[in-house]
Parts: structure tokens; sequence; C-alpha cells
């Protein structure tokens, strides 16, 4: 799953990645996803779509129990 933090900055990210995805399944510009979780740094953002296709893995497997 996602790190807590930003590995470059330390920013807190685990908590936002809920909301995320979320934004991301409702096809909001991923500009306005940033703005609304408060993510500002390239390092951070990088955080978040890195583990977009794991994530998506894991809802497949969500909806299947
Ligand atoms: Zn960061």
């Amino acid at each position: 799953m996602i790190p807590v933090r930003c590995f470059s900055c330390g920013k807190l990210i685990a908590d936002k990645y809920e909301r995320y995805i979320e934004l991301m399944g409702d096809n909001h510009p991923i500009e306005e996803i940033w703005k609304e979780l408060g993510i500002t740094r390239f390092c951070c953002k990088r955080m978040f779509t890195s583990h977009v296709e794991i994530v998506d893995d894991l809802l497949k497997f969500n909806r299947l129990q």
C-alpha cells in the first residue's frame, strides 16, 4: 500500500489516498484533485500517481468479495 509519508519531503499522505481514489474514480481533473487534497509538491504527487495501478487491483479484489 501507499507509504504513510512522502519519501522526499515527509508530508503525511496516507490519510489522503482514499479521497484521491474517490476523486479519480469520478474523473475529476487531476489539478482539482491536488488542490482539494492540498498536495502541492511534485514529490508528493509522484507518491500518489505511482500507486494507482496497485490500488486499481485492490478495488477489483474488494468488489469480488
Ligand atoms: Zn513530498
